[in-house]
This record gives C-alpha cells, sequence and structure tokens, in this order.
C-alpha cells in the first residue's frame, strides 16, 4: 500500500479533532494487514491530563476491534502545524508496547513527510519483557 492513501486517510481523521485548548489538530490512521482502518485524531479536555492523542486513540481503535501488533501494517499520524509531529513521550510508551519496533511509521504535516518507526523513536525502552 502506498503511503499517499493512509496519509489521506490521517488527514481526514484530523478533520475530527477536538482541540478547542491547543487549537493542534491530530489526526492518525492504522492500517492493518487485513486492509482495515483505525482512525483516531486528538480529543482534548479541560483538565487537560484527561487529554488522548491522535495516534493513541487510533492504536487502541484497532486494539479494541481485536487487532494486535502483527496485524498492523502501518500507522500514519498528521498535524497542522509547521513541523512534522512525533509522537509525545506518553504515546512513546504505549506505541513501543502496541506496534512492532518495525512496523512503519508515517509522519506529515502536509508539507514535509518522513518515515520512522518505534525502534527510532524509543530505543531502549521499558516494556513487557522486563517484567518477567
Ligand atoms: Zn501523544
Amino acid at each position: 500500500m502506498e503511503d499517499k492513501v493512509i496519509l489521506e486517510h490521517a488527514f481526514k481523521a484530523m478533520e475530527n479533532a477536538y482541540a478547542p485548548y491547543s487549537n493542534y489538530h491530530v489526526g492518525a490512521c492504522i492500517a492493518t494487514r487485513d486492509g482495515n482502518y483505525f482512525y483516531g485524531a486528538n480529543i482534548e479536555n479541560a483538565s487537560y491530563g484527561a487529554t488522548n492523542c491522535g495516534e493513541r486513540s487510533a492504536v487502541f481503535a484497532a486494539y479494541s476491534n481485536g487487532y494486535r501488533r502483527d496485524d498492523i501494517e502501518k500507522l500514519a499520524i498528521v498535524s497542522d502545524g509547521d513541523t512534522i509531529a512525533t509522537p509525545c513521550g506518553i504515546c512513546r510508551q504505549v506505541l513501543s508496547e502496541l506496534l512492532k519496533p518495525d512496523t512503519p511509521i508515517i509522519l506529515s504535516n502536509g508539507k514535509q513527510t518522513m518515515v520512522t518507526n518505534m525502534r527510532e523513536l524509543l530505543p531502549y525502552s521499558f516494556g513487557p519483557e522486563d517484567l518477567k
């Protein structure tokens, strides 16, 4: 699958962002190996701490529908900022467990695009293997 398709889905998901406080809109899309898509957008809250990021919304949607890390082909995260948005620290921790280390993550703000993965974004991460 071309990255163009998943990016279009992520930008469409960004239209559903609820960001009255930051006015910073994020969209995300997970593509599964069997051809499904799961969407996420950032959903803010007046308490700030209860805000959920777009990429966590998308990966939680995929997991909520029974998909697991081996089923996920790609993740796209897009924003309307001047720079490419990379996942925040909380999202990196979540994605390091819920995605495989080499699953492609496509980041774009519509002007610039880059492809990375969790191995690059969170090396030496703490994970389930550390609890055994
Ligand atoms: Zn985040």
